[in-house]
C-alpha cells in the first residue's frame, strides 16, 4: 500500500488533527484542528514530514515523484473550496507555502506568500479586485520572498544588507517617502521590474512565470530550509533531532493588504512576559504577513487595555492614541469580538496559552496559526498556577508545564527590558550562570575585593578562574572569563553563588598585566563599565539598569505543590551561614555538602593553614591546627544554627594541599615574610607538593590518613560546635562525611579517629551529641565494594563530579578541550559533568545503592555533586531510589520541581 503524503484541511474535509504533530508539524496539525473546531481558516493541505525525510535521503526527483499526484489533488481541493483556479490569469488562486516542524521554530525556516502571481495574473488580480495597488504590492512581495528563499538572493556578508530592501530604500528615497504604504502602483511596478532585473543579474536566470514551477520550487525550498544555518543552530540549542524534518503547508492566501478594512496581526491569549491573564496582541491595517513583527511600521494594539498601557509607556497622549493608534477593539469592534471568541475557544481547547496569527480581509476574520506560546520563566509559573486555579488543568499538568531550568529566570536579578533595547553587544560567551550584572572591570581577584570594599560594583574579568579567586568572585557582581566551559571553575562556582557569569568568551583578550582587555577593535581599561547577561552569554558595553527578581505568590504555590508530589528530599551545598540561610529560604531541608576547605581561604585562616602545611613534624602541624580549631568551630556553629535541627553534612578536608600555597614568586616571597622563613624553604615545599595528576593524588581521606591530626581537629570542631549549638537551644543533626574512600579500611581508619575524638570531647563536656558517620562514594572502587563499605558507613553520598571524572577517565577541567567536538560528533549525547551519564556512571550509582541497602537496609543515600541540581539527573536519582539530592542554593527550587516531575512521571509509567 502506498503511503499518504498530503493531508487536507478546509470546510468540506479535514484529514489531520492536533495529535498528528509528528507527521504534520505543529503548524499543519493545528491548522487542521482549527478547521475541526469550525474556526475560519483558509483552506489548504499539509505535505508530511515524511516527504521531507524522503527528500533529504533520496533527493528531489524521488520526493517530487512520490507526492506529485497527491499535491495536484490537494490543489484541486483548494480550488474547489475557494472557487478560484490555480494558474487562471484572469482570477488567480494565490497560495502561501509555509514550513512547519514538530516543535515550533519561529522564524527559523522560510515562508512564501502570494504564490501564483506573474505579469499576467497581476493584471487579472488588479482588475478582479479593482485595486491595482494591492495587486502590485502582493506581486512585489512575492518576487522578493521567492527571490530570497528559492533563488537564494541573500545578503552577501553579515555586514551586507538584504539586496531587495536596498532597492526599496532607493525607490523610497527618490520619491522622498518613508513608509512602504506611501508607495503607489507605479512605484510598486518599478520595484517588481528592478527585483526581476536583480535576480537575472545575480544568478543568470529569470524569475519563473509558471505557477506550477513556482510551487514545486517553493516546496523544495521549504524542505531545504530544514537544513539552513539558522535552523541547524536553533535545533542544536533546543535539542531538536535533525531527523524530524519539516512539513510543508500549502494554503489559500487571504489578504490583509486589501485596504483600510483589512489588517494582519499576532496575539497571545495571555501575557507571555508576565503571564497575566489578559488577551493582548498587535496588528497593522493594510498589511501582510510578517509586517507586524518586521518593525517597519509601529503596530497598533489589539485590545483597548493594551493600547492604553502601550500609550503610557510610549508617552503618547490619549487623544493622539485614539486618533493615530486606535486598538482593534475600537477600530473594528465586531471583528474584535470574533477574535476574542476564537482566542477563548482556542485557549480552552488546548488548555494552554496560545500564540495566534490572524488576518482580516475586507471585514472577514481568518485564523492562520495557533500554537502554545513561548514564555518567560515567570510567565510559565504564573500561567500554570492560574490555569490550575481556574480549573483548566489539574495539578499534575500544572507541575509538568513548568520547565525546571526556567525557574532560574525568576531567581536572579534581571535587566530592565526598556534598557536592553539600546544595549551595545560586545561579545558572546557561554551562559554559564544566569542573571544580569553591570560593573566596573577589574582583572584580579584581590583588586575586586579592594574595589568592592570601597562600595564599587565590579565585574571580575579573568582568562579563567581558580580557587584562589573565590573571594574576589564572591564580591563581584559578575564574572567574565575568556576560557572555560559550562562546567569550568568559574561557571560552577558562580552558579553555586547564584552569581551572573559568562564563561569562555573567546573574543575577549585579557591582559591581566596591563589591566586591559580587548574585544575586536575595542579596548577596555580597569574601571570601565561593562554588563553581562548570564542567561544569554552576552557581554555589553557600559551600564544597563537591572532590577531584583521578585518571588511571586505563584512561585510559592508551585513549590508547595511540588513538595506534595515529590519523594526525593532536596538539600543544599552550602559552606557558610549565609548560603545556609538562602538555601532554607529556597526550601532546602538540610545541607548535603559543607566543604570545609572553602573556610580555609579566608583572611588569617590561609596563614594558619600554610603554617600547617609548612610544619616539619606532627607537633608543628598540631600547633597550626590549634589556631584553625576555633575558626572551624565557629563556622560549624553558624551552620548548625542556621539549619536548626535539619541535617548538616560536613565533608572533611578534600583538596590537595598544593591548592593552599602560592605558585608565583611574588606570592611565595610574601608568604616567606609572613611565615618568617626563607623563600627557598617555601619554594621547596611547593615543589614537594607538586603532583602529576593532583585530582588523582594526595587528597581526600588520603590526607587524613597521612595526617590524622587534621581529621582530629575537624572532628573536634564539629563536636564542640554541635554541643555549643545544643546549649543555645538549637537542635543539631550532624553527618560527618569522609571523602574519596576507595577501600573500607580507609574509612575504618578515619572513623576510628573521629569516634575517638567524639569520646574525648563528650567526656570533657560531660554530654554527648548524636551524629552519623558516613562516606562519599566517588571513586569507582567504592561503588564496586559498596556492600563492604556499607557495613561500616551509616550513609553514602555520591560525589558525582569525581565519580564522573574517574569513571570517564577525563577531568572536568581538561574536558573543555575535546568535549565540544565529542558532542558535535555525537560520541556523547551530553556533557557528563552537567547531566549524569546514566548508562555508565549511573550504573555505578545504582549498583552502590543496591549493595549498600543489601547490608544496611535503611542506609541513607544522597547525591552532592553538581548533578543534584540538573533536572534530568534528578529524575534519574529518583528512579535509582536515592533519599535526597543536594545542589547549590539557587538550584534548590529547580531540584524540588524536577523531583516532583520525576515522581509524577514515575507514577504514570
Ligand atoms: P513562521 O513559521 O515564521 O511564523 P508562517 O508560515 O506562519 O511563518 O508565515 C509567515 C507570515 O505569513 C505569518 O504572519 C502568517 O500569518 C502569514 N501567512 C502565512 N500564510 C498565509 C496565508 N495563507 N494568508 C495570509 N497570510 C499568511
Ligand atoms: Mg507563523
Ligand atoms: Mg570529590
Amino acid at each position: 500500500m502506498s503511503r499518504t503524503y498530503v493531508y487536507r484541511f478546509g470546510r468540506s474535509a479535514t484529514d489531520g488533527a492536533a495529535a498528528m504533530k509528528n507527521l504534520l508539524g505543529g503548524k499543519g496539525a493545528n491548522l487542521a484542528e482549527m478547521c475541526r473546531l469550525g474556526i475560519p481558516v483558509p483552506s489548504g493541505f499539509t505535505i508530511s514530514t515524511e516527504a521531507c525525510t524522503v527528500y533529504t535521503e533520496r533527493g528531489r526527483d524521488t520526493a517530487l515523484g512520490l507526492i506529485d499526484a497527491e499535491v495536484r489533488a490537494g490543489i484541486a481541493f483548494i480550488e474547489q473550496e475557494m472557487g478560484k483556479r490555480f494558474g487562471n490569469a484572469a482570477d488567480p488562486l494565490l497560495l502561501s507555502v509555509r514550513s512547519g516542524a514538530r516543535a515550533s521554530m519561529p522564524g527559523m525556516m522560510d515562508t512564501i506568500l502570494n504564490l501564483g502571481l506573474n505579469d499576467e495574473a497581476v493584471e487579472g488580480l488588479a482588475r478582479k479586485t479593482g485595486n491595482p495597488r494591492f495587486a502590485w504590492d502582493s506581486y512585489r512581495r512575492f518576487v522578493q520572498m521567492y527571490g530570497d528563499v528559492v533563488m537564494g538572493l541573500k545578503p552577501v556578508s553579515k555586514e551586507d544588507h538584504d539586496p531587495f530592501e536596498v532597492i526599496i530604500d532607493m525607490v523610497k528615497d527618490s520619491k522622498g517617502v518613508k513608509l512602504d504604504t506611501e508607495l503607489d502602483t507605479a512605484d510598486l511596478q518599478e520595484l517588481v521590474a528592478r527585483f526581476k532585473a536583480l535576480i537575472r543579474a545575480r544568478i543568470g536566470r529569470d524569475f519563473p512565470t509558471d505557477p506550477w514551477e513556482q510551487l514545486w520550487g517553493s516546496v523544495i525550498a521549504v524542505f531545504e530550509s530544514w537544513n539552513n544555518d539558522r535552523a541547524r543552530v536553533y535545533r542544536e540549542l533546543n535539542d531538536i533531532p535533525s531527523s524530524w524534518g519539516t512539513a510543508v503547508n500549502v494554503q489559500a492566501m487571504v489578504f490583509g493588504n486589501l485596504g483600510d478594512h483589512s489588517a494582519t496581526g499576532v496575539a497571545f491569549t495571555r501575557d507571555a512576559g508576565t503571564g497575566e491573564d489578559v488577551f493582548n496582541g498587535e496588528f497593522l491595517v493594510n498589511a501582510q504577513g510578517e509586517d507586524v513583527v518586521a518593525g517597519i511600521r509601529t503596530p497598533q494594539q489589539v485590545t483597548l487595555l493594551g493600547s492604553r498601557r502601550w500609550a503610557e509607556l510610549a508617552q503618547v497622549a490619549e487623544a493622539e492614541r485614539a486618533e493615530r493608534y486606535p486598538s482593534l477593539e475600537e477600530l473594528m469592534p465586531g471583528l474584535y469580538a470574533q477574535l476574542l471568541q476564537a482566542e477563548t475557544q482556542l485557549e480552552n481547547h488546548f488548555t494552554d496559552m496560545q500564540d495566534l496569527e490572524f488576518t482580516i480581509q475586507e471585514g472577514r476574520l481568518w485564523m492562520l496559526q495557533t500554537r502554545n506560546g513561548k514564555r518567560t520563566g515567570a510567565a510559565m509559573v504564573r500561567i500554570a498556577m492560574e490555569m490550575l486555579q481556574q480549573g483548566m488543568i489539574d495539578e499534575k499538568t500544572a507541575l509538568l508545564r513548568v520547565t525546571p531550568e526556567r525557574l532560574n529566570d525568576l531567581l536572579h536579578p534581571v535587566f530592565d527590558a526598556a534598557a536592553m533595547k539600546s544595549a551595545d553587544v560586545l561579545a558572546r560567551g557561554l551562559p554559564a550562570s544566569p542573571g544580569a550584572a553591570s560593573g566596573q572591570v577589574v582583572f584580579h581577584a584581590d583588586e575586586a575585593e579592594h574595589w568592592a570594599r570601597d562600595g564599587k560594583a565590579v565585574i571580575l574579568v579573568r582568562q579563567e578562574t581558580s580557587p584562589e579567586d573565590l573571594r574576589g568572585m564572591s564580591v563581584a557582581k559578575g564574572i567574565l572569563t575568556a576560557r572555560g566551559g559550562m562546567t569550568s571553575h568559574a561557571a560552577v562556582v558562580a552558579r553555586g553563588m547564584g552569581k551572573c557569569c559568562v564563561s569562555g568568551a573567546g573574543a575577549v583578550h585579557v591582559d591581566p598585566k596591563g589591566r586591559t582587555m580587548t574585544i575586536g577593535e575595542r579596548h577596555f581599561a580597569e574601571g570601565d563599565w561593562i554588563s553581562l547577561n548570564g542567561s544569554t552569554g552576552e557581554v555589553y558595553a557600559g551600564r544597563i539598569a537591572t532590577r531584583e527578581a521578585e518571588l511571586s505568590g505563584d512561585f510559592g504555590a508551585l513549590m508547595a505543590l511540588a513538595d506534595q508530589h515529590r519523594r526525593l528530599e532536596v538539600r543544599a551545598n552550602a559552606d557558610t551561614p549565609d548560603d545556609a540561610e538562602r538555601a532554607r529560604r529556597f526550601g532546602a531541608t538540610g545541607i548535603g555538602l559543607a566543604r570545609t576547605e572553602h573556610m580555609f581561604f579566608e583572611g588569617a585562616r590561609i596563614v594558619a593553614m600554610r603554617e600547617m602545611i609548612l610544619a616539619d613534624d606532627e607537633a608543628g602541624r598540631r600547633q597550626a591546627l590549634a589556631k584553625l580549631l576555633p575558626m572551624q568551630r565557629s563556622d560549624f556553629l553558624g551552620l548548625f544554627r542556621a539549619m536548626d535541627g535539619l541535617p548538616v553534612t560536613i565533608r572533611l578536608l578534600d583538596p590537595p594541599l598544593h591548592e593552599f600555597v602560592p605558585h608565583d614568586e611574588a606570592g611565595q616571597q610574601q608568604m616567606a615574610r609572613e611565615m618568617k622563613v626563607s623563600p627557598g624553604k617555601i619554594a621547596l615545599r611547593v615543589e614537594q607538593l607538586a603532583e602529576f595528576n593532583p585530582m588523582l593524588g594526595h587528597r581526600g581521606c588520603r590526607l587524613g590518613i597521612s595526617y590524622p591530626e587534621i581529621t582530629e581537629m575537624q572532628a573536634r570542631a564539629i563536636f564542640e560546635a554541635g554541643l555549643e549549638a545544643q546549649d543555645k537551644g538549637c537542635a543539631v543533626k550532624a553527618e560527618i562525611m569522609v571523602p574519596l574512600v576507595g577501600t573500607v579500611r580507609e574509612f575504618n581508619a578515619q572513623a576510628a579517629v573521629i569516634r575517638a575524638t567524639a569520646e574525648k570531647v563528650f567526656a570533657e563536656r560531660g554530654r554527648t551529641l548524636p551524629y552519623m558517620l558516613g562516606t562519599m562514594i566517588e571513586t569507582p572502587r567504592a561503588a564496586l565494594v559498596a556492600d563492604s563499605i556499607g557495613r561500616q558507613a551509616e550513609f553514602f553520598s555520591f560525589g558525582t563530579n569525581d565519580l564522573t571524572q574517574m569513571t570517564m577517565g577525563f577531568s572536568r577541567d581538561d574536558a573543555a578541550k575535546f568535549l565540544p567536538q565529542y558532542l558535535k560528533l555525537g560520541l556523547y549525547e551530553h556533557d557528563p559533568f552537567r547531566s549524569i551519564d546514566q548508562k555508565g556512571v549511573g550504573l555505578l550509582v545504582q549498583m552502590a545503592v543496591e549493595k549498600g541497602r543489601s547490608v544496611r537496609p535503611g542506609i541513607e543515600v544522597g547525591v552532592c555533586g553538581e548533578h543534584g541540581g540538573d533536572p534530568a539527573s534528578v529524575a534519574f536519582f529518583h528512579r535509582a531510589g536515592l533519599d535526597y539530592v543536594s545542589c547549590s542554593p539557587f538550584r534548590v527550587p529547580i531540584a524540588r520541581l524536577a523531583a516532583a516531575q520525576a515522581a509524577l512521571q514515575d507514577a504514570a509509567a
